[in-house]
Parts: C-alpha cells; sequence; structure tokens
C-alpha cells in the first residue's frame, strides 16, 4: 500500500496498454486464450491488509466469504495470510480445506444446510454455525448430540433493513429467505442456550451485496446491538459480534464507505455500546477480490443493425453473469488503445438469450481480433459460471508482480461431458 493507505490500482495503462501489476494483459490474452480471468495478488492482499489495519487492537476475525470467488490460489493466497472463512456449502469447505485453510477459522452459513453438511463441518472443527432458522438450530443439536458434541452456533438475525441495493442482492429485508426474524431471536437463543449440545458463541447479520451507504450497516449493527444487550438481561452471553459482509465497489461511480470507514464506523458503535469485550468478526467477499480481477475477451465480430452496433465477444453471460441477473454495469476497455473511430457498441457474447450482454452502449475503438477487458470482475464472476451453451469455462491467472500463475486450467469438452453417458 502507499503512504495514503490507498491500495494501488491493480490494473494501469502504460503507454496504451493495460497492465496487471507488472504484466501487460495483451501477452496473457496471447499465452493463455480468451475468455480468461486475471487476478492481482497485491491487490487482495492489500484489500485483507486494510480490514486487518481497521482491527488493529480488537480481537477480530475477517472471514472471506468463498462465494465471491472460491478459486484454491485466491483461498489459498488468503489463508497464508491468516484469513478465515465464510462458507454457505459443504463444497466449500472442502475447498477450504484443500487450499490450507483453518477449518477453526471457518464460519458456515446459509439457509439450507443439509445433515451430511453439518456433520461434515462439525467433524472438521468448525469456528461456528450461523443459524439461519429453528429447525436448522434442531438439527444442528440433533446431529451435534450424535456425535458427543458441542456445536458452537450463532443466530444469522435478519434486522429488517433496507440496504438500498438491487433486490436480487438484499438480504436484512424482513420479506427476505435469510436468517432469523428479529422478533424471533431471542426465543431462540434461550433455546439454544438451554440446549446440552449447543455452545451460543455469537450473533451475526448479513444484510446484502454491493451496499454503497454507511447508513445500512450502522443501523442494523444497533438492532443487532440492542438484541445482545437484551440477551445479556437474560443472561444469555455471546463471545462474538459478526457483522457479515456487503461493502460495496465502485464499479462505476459509487461511492461506498472504504474498508476502514466501514469498519472503523463499526467498530466505533460495538465500543461505544461498551461491548470491547467481544471478538469482531466480518465476512467480506466483494471488497476484498471484486477490484483484482478482469475478465479479458476477443472481440469475434462487429455487426451494425438496425437498433445500434454490436461487438460479438468470446466471453458471454455464462462466464460473467452479473449483467445478465442484476443488469449490473461492468466497465469494458480495450486492452490495447488504438487509433480507430470510435462508436457505439452493445458487447454481447455468443449465448442464445437475448440477456446475454455483457455491458450497453460503450464508446469503443476497436475492431474484430481486438482483446478487451472487463475490469472490478474479481468478484461473483468465476464463480457463478457456467457451462451453459456447452462453453468451457475460462482459464484464471494470478498475477504477482512480473509473474504469472495459472491457477485454473481453461476447462476442455473432455472436462465438460466426463461422467455423462448414452444409454446402452
Ligand atoms: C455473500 C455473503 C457475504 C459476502 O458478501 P459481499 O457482498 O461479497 O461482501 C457475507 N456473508 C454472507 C452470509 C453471504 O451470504
Amino acid at each position: 500500500m502507499s503512504d495514503t493507505g490507498q491500495a494501488a490500482a491493480p490494473f494501469v495503462r502504460r503507454g496504451g496498454d493495460l497492465y496487471c501489476e507488472q504484466v501487460a494483459l495483451q501477452g496473457l490474452a496471447q499465452r493463455f486464450g480468451t475468455p480468461l480471468y486475471v487476478y492481482s495478488r497485491r491487490s487482495i492482499l492489500d484489500a485483507l491488509q486494510q480490514y486487518e489495519q481497521a482491527l488493529a487492537g480488537r480481537a477480530a476475525l475477517v472471514c472471506y466469504a468463498v462465494k465471491a470467488n472460491s478459486n484454491l490460489g485466491v483461498l489459498g493466497l488468503l489463508a497464508r495470510a491468516g484469513s478465515g472463512f465464510d462458507i454457505v456449502s459443504g463444497g466449500e469447505l472442502s475447498r477450504v480445506i484443500a487450499a490450507g485453510g483453518a477449518s477453526s477459522r471457518v464460519v458456515f452459513s446459509g439457509v439450507g444446510k443439509t445433515a451430511p453438511e453439518i456433520e461434515r463441518a462439525l467433524r472438521a472443527g468448525i469456528r461456528c454455525f450461523n443459524i439461519e432458522s429453528e429447525f436448522e438450530l434442531q438439527q444442528v443439536s440433533q446431529i451435534a448430540g450424535r456425535l458427543g458434541q458441542r456445536a458452537p452456533v450463532s443466530l444469522r438475525v435478519n434486522p429488517d433493513i433496507d440496504a438500498g441495493t438491487h433486490p436480487y442482492i438484499a438480504t436484512g429485508l424482513k420479506s427476505s429467505k435469510f436468517g432469523v426474524a428479529y422478533a424471533q431471536a431471542a426465543q431462540l437463543y434461550r433455546r439454544a442456550h438451554a440446549d446440552p449440545h449447543l455452545q451460543v458463541v455469537g450473533i451475526d447479520c448479513h444484510i446484502g451485496s454491493q451496499i454503497s451507504q454507511a447508513a445500512p450497516f450502522e443501523q442494523a449493527a444497533d438492532r443487532l446491538l440492542d438484541l445482545v444487550e437484551q440477551l445479556e438481561r437474560d443472561g444469555v452471553r455471546l463471545h462474538h459480534l459478526d457483522f457479515g459482509g456487503g461493502l460495496g465497489i465502485a464499479y462505476r461511480d459509487e461511492t461506498p464507505p472504504s474498508i476502514g470507514q466501514w469498519v472503523g464506523a463499526i467498530r466505533r458503535r460495538v465500543d461505544a455500546r461498551g461491548h470491547q469485550d467481544k471478538v469482531l468478526l466480518v465476512e467480506p467477499g466483494r471488497s476484498l477480490v471484486g477490484p483484482a480481477g478482469a475478465l479479458l475477451m476477443r472481440v469475434i465480430g462487429l455487426k451494425g443493425g438496425a437498433g445500434g452496433n454490436f461487438a460479438v465477444v468470446d466471453a458471454a453471460m455464462n462466464d460473467q453473469l452479473r449483467p445478465a441477473l442484476y443488469e449490473a454495469w461492468m466497465d469494458v476497455q480495450p486492452v490495447t488503445e488504438r487509433a480507430l473511430p470510435r462508436r457505439t457498441y452493445d458487447i454481447v457474447g455468443p449465448v442464445c438469450e437475448s440477456s446475454d450482454w455483457l455491458a450497453r452502449e460503450r464508446p469503443l475503438a476497436i475492431e474484430a481480433g481486438d482483446v478487451l477487458a472487463m475490469l472490478s470482475a474479481g468478484a461473483y464472476g468465476m464463480s457463478m459460471a457456467s457451462t451453459y451453451n456447452s462453453r468451457c469455462r475460462p482459464a484464471e491467472v494470478i498475477v504477482d508482480g512480473s509473474d504469472v500463475h495459472c491457477v485454473r486450467q481453461r476447462e476442455t469438452i473432455d472436462d465438460l461431458i466426463a461422467g455423462e453417458s448414452v444409454l446402452p
């Protein structure tokens, strides 16, 4: 990081060419093919360091939300830097362990944990189950009892806060499927407290994603602390407070709080209300890995139509779902600047769906064969990729200074059809 505490931009233009750290993206596209996800190691570690600085001097754990980007290379970097992990499936637990992460630093969220997933997590010795319903509390208790264990639990409380984000990524409203209703939480806590197979260790919330204002987080923190204080009056003491993730990043002109501002605001509130004794947890996903990634794609061809111009590229909604799913605006830039007339294009992929677009109405000076970079694509990019239209998923590389590590080979058609068969 620079002296100002701001991380250096992971993608910078030098002499008309876009670079990731010291490596030209044009060369990466040539060497590894397109579509290709490229991540900056330094950007990820800088973001983690910003979280750690903001929590310095306090018992705390940053639990990276694995679903944002679950590549083993990314998880391994974070594990070695001391990060914890927030998982939402048994598959993610396997990834964390395969990447060298410690189970004792894993919290397990999600509304539909299955019995085998719960058993596996108990045997692995995870730090905490973030319980999202009454039935889950019962099930965890029952499985822990059968294994002769006491399961560490926290209730994910729904604080009924409007996070002001896209409806598909808002999770803190009463109407949401996530978490335990606020009004029901105290009663469930008392039950958990009395259950010999459960150990109440904390409380958590997660109100949504890509939140670009501080106010919803502060409201949620206050609601959570109100409940914590009520529980303490009832004799239920909590060891940790988990404020979830959800901090937004600047895709376009959003101005979310910085990591330091967000964590600082929560920390001040918690301390002002006298909870210095409790361990603080956060579960950031996007803000750790989003800015660190780019998706490289090549222009297959340009076509004009009655409605405008299309740049048809070799990446598509199966590689990058955010525009199709949330109508998300993602910055797309040519990797090499060219002296060509600028035209306005919709950037679309080859998939047979009208929702298969990556960017709309972008003035670009490009021609067939050019490489484009979609920026801030490190979160919810590859982790949401599918093989729809029998398209092989992209390769992924991590750039470290002037070194490049391929952390996932491009999928092949043999990979795709492995496990399938025709009838005898
Ligand atoms: C997705 C998720 C996160 C991470 O959200 P970001 O917006 O990527 O920071 C954290 N906690 C839970 C429970 C989640 O589901």
